[in-house]
């Protein structure tokens, strides 16, 4: 699958190796909420999140325990095969953590750094510090502000000057504008201070879903730096994924954002990969990037009494999850798929026939068989207890004739290649 919405033309970000903005893949990325003190636990979660898809993993650095604890995470990560890039997430004390750790600065691939939490009376200094250990290191840096953590010295400056305004705008419009000069202001510094344009990735989170789409628009017509695009403090459950969608979809949508990182709150002992897939699914539903294939059921309702179908579902897209990593290797273009399993005759072979393969189950009092659908043809009707393993049988038959042997799609640029 290739992106329909023109992209908003940014530099390229190298990131360990991971290419952010330009013409490349809009880039999943996550953060561990493990003690990065804790080596063996933050390498842990580290590689899950990686195999679960996420093409960098942040880590906290917040005293000199986490600091130290980096380079062990990055050589365990090596060790087991992930080559994931480590990004540091940095605030108060960065520009100390990163002099007095050396070995740190080295193993991460970037870092972020927080404007608003740089220190008050030394702020430019301090932000200085940090950006000069990325110049000796050749590594690139996030800017990320964000609203509950604003460089209040520059919220009060621009409050005054729209105050001598003869028509003020309101104050929320205000904080979204002290935002976006904050990355702003802050990346031209960076710039004066030796970091070239392509070492710059900007962030402005905040975690209002109208105001996320706002402030990305300022941001977007502000610079061409490439934009980390998130929804913070999303929340927990249903609220965290539909805030976070309904945020991420308009700005993606309208070509900005280069990384995206979703902010879920899981639950105590919860999966943290969640946010991973959540990230994927965003893209995979906007058009933008193809993960794995979908699997399209209706929601079911009073035609269809059995609980059948939604079974049946579950069962196929697990099945496809199970067989992905062989057909991911053999099959390329197979993560473009598009699976119907439906409940009745009503949307059942209409549904059926836009997908790549389908099925149409009989809802109740109808007949009982169900005909499938291959490439909007009608191919088969399959009928009795057999007929979920018929189909799986169909559906990989179909994935070895349409996507193998050999490339039979253009085969999207991964966020590595160039
Ligand atoms: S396809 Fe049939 S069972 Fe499914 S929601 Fe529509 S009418 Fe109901």
């Amino acid at each position: 699958m290739s992106g329909m919405w023109p992209r908003r033309s940014t530099p390229t970000v190298d990131v360990g190796g991971v290419k952010v903005g330009g013409a490349h893949p809009v880039v999943v990325q996550s953060m561990t909420n493990t003690d990065t003190a804790d080596a063996e636990a933050t390498a842990r979660q580290v590689v899950a999140l990686a195999m679960a898809g996420s093409e960098l993993v942040r880590v906290t650095v917040n005293n000199d325990d986490a600091a130290a604890a980096v380079p062990d995470i990055v050589l365990r990560l090596r060790d087991e095969g992930v080559d994931v890039p480590i990004i540091g997430d940095f605030h108060y004390n960065g520009h100390l953590l990163l002099r007095r750790h050396p070995e740190c600065a080295r193993a991460l691939a970037k870092y972020r750094i927080n404007p608003g939490n740089v220190g008050t009376k030394h702020r430019d200094a301090n932000f200085q510090q940090i950006i000069e250990v990325a110049l000796e290191h050749d590594r690139p840096v996030r800017i990320g502000v964000n609203w509950g953590s604003l460089d209040q010295r520059l919220l009060t400056e621009l409050m005054d000057e729209n105050a001598r305004r003869p028509e003020p705008e309101d104050a929320s419009r205000v904080l979204l504008e002290t935002m976006v000069e904050s990355g702003v202001r802050s990346a031209a510094l960076a710039e004066e201070t030796g970091l070239a344009h392509d070492r710059i990735i900007i962030s402005a989170k905040v975690s209002s879903v109208p105001d996320l789409i706002r402030v990305y628009r300022m941001l977007a017509a502000r610079c061409d730096f490439a934009l980390h695009v998130g929804l913070t403090e999303a929340g927990m459950g249903v609220k965290g994924i539909v805030a976070t969608t309904a945020a991420l979809g308009p700005v993606l949508m309208e070509g900005i954002g280069d990384t995206i990182r979703v902010s879920l709150t899981p639950r105590p002992g919860g999966d943290r990969t969640e946010e991973v897939r959540v990230a994927q699914q965003i893209l995979q539903s906007l058009g933008i990037r193809s993960f794995e294939p979908q699997v399209t059921a209706c929601p079911g309702c009073g035609r269809t009494t059995s609980t059948f179908f939604q079974e049946m579902a579950e069962d196929i897209l697990a099945h496809i999850r199970r067989r992905m990593p062989e057909w991911k290797a053999r099959y390329q273009g197979v993560e473009d798929m598009d699976v119907a399993v439906m409940g009745c005759v009503v949307n059942g072979p209409g549904e059926s026939k836009h997908a790549n393969i389908g099925i149409s189950l009989p809802g109740t009092s109808e007949e009982p068989k169900a005909p499938v659908y291959v490439d909007g043809e009608h191919y088969t009707t399959l009928k009795g207890e057999g007929l979920v393993a018929d189909f799986k049988e169909l559906l990989d038959a179909y994935v070895e004739r349409t996507y193998g042997p050999g490339p039979t799609k253009p085969a999207e640029p991964s966020p590595t290649e160039a």
